[in-house]
């Protein structure tokens, strides 16, 4: 008996193993994992109410706000502790989207560690309903675009100043000129793009846009207007942020469109008003 299993076992040695090399890879090589099990991107549909909606919005003279722009993030500044360390608020009634609010805290601390500290929110959110008398009563420099041509309807457009002196004067204005694109916000009205802008140079007015596109902005010297072009002409933009990648595509939105974004990364869609959406993916 043992001697016919021997024979059996030599038999399959000499003319088995084409048959058995295989069996025997597969159960010794480890496995690559299988790709279209834990897929890299998943696909959503965006709608068309996407385009109105995002920290990308331009709103100037041309371009009247919508009302689906407001963020659903809107706080009242004053009544979050946490968020308004370390600067003053003009008044108990600014209200600001939490996510602007909250990278401005994060701008504030820095700036603090460079010892300037005298910062104040003058103004955030105006809403639609009141345009323009809230402004007025409290003399906003940058009150020349009307009602919903002005981008304070929008919640992520703040105008702040320094507690010492005037801002354009100011180690906080000079501060925030040299740093503010690197916490997400914006100076929306700079001096050299009055003709681009279509409003005067606006020391104290910051616009959150978030990162990576403050960035790119600050370092191609872009205005929203130039940069939303930008990135509609360009279809796609990368590059590296904070040590991580990051990815910029535009697509047009007609009614809905089905579009990949990141299983486990982070993905932010901001819409341009001009029928489509920007998609930054952090990868
Ligand atoms: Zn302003």
């Amino acid at each position: 008996m043992k001697k016919r299993f021997f024979l059996l076992g030599i038999l399959l040695l000499l003319f088995g193993y084409p048959f058995l090399w295989p069996l025997i890879d597969a159960l010794w090589e480890p496995k690559e994992p299988d790709a279209a099990a834990f897929p890299k991107y998943k696909a959503i549909r965006v709608e068309k109410d996407q385009i109105y909606q995002g920290d990308l919005l331009l709103v100037n003279k041309k371009e009247p706000i919508h009302t689906e722009a407001v963020p659903s993030d809107m706080i009242l500044l004053s009544s979050h502790n946490y968020l308004v360390e370390g600067y003053c608020l003009q008044d108990n009634s600014i209200e600001l989207s939490e996510n602007a609010a909250k990278a401005f805290n994060e701008m504030v601390h820095a700036a603090s560690r460079d010892n300037v500290k005298d910062f104040m929110i003058k103004s955030g959110y105006r809403s639609l309903e009141k345009p323009g008398k809230l402004a007025e009563e409290k003399g906003h420099d940058d009150d020349v675009l009307p009602g919903c041509f002005n981008e304070h309807h929008l919640g992520t457009a703040l105008d702040v100043t320094s507690t010492q002196m005037k801002i354009d004067q100011s180690p906080e204005g000079k501060w925030l000129q040299e740093n503010a694109w690197k916490y997400g916000f914006i100076l929306r009205y700079p001096k050299e793009k009055v003709t681009i802008t279509g409003v005067p140079y606006n020391p104290m007015h910051y616009r959150f846009v978030g990162l990576p596109h403050s960035a790119i902005m600050q370092e191609r010297q872009l205005t929203l207007e130039e940069y939303v072009k930008y990135l509609r002409e360009a279809k796609e933009v990368s590059g590296t942020i904070n040590g991580g990648d990051y990815k910029i595509y535009y697509d047009p939105v007609a009614t809905s469109i089905m579009i990949q974004v990141p299983t486990n990364g982070k993905y932010v869609l901001s819409g341009d008003k001009q029928g489509g959406v920007i998609v930054t993916e952090f990868l």
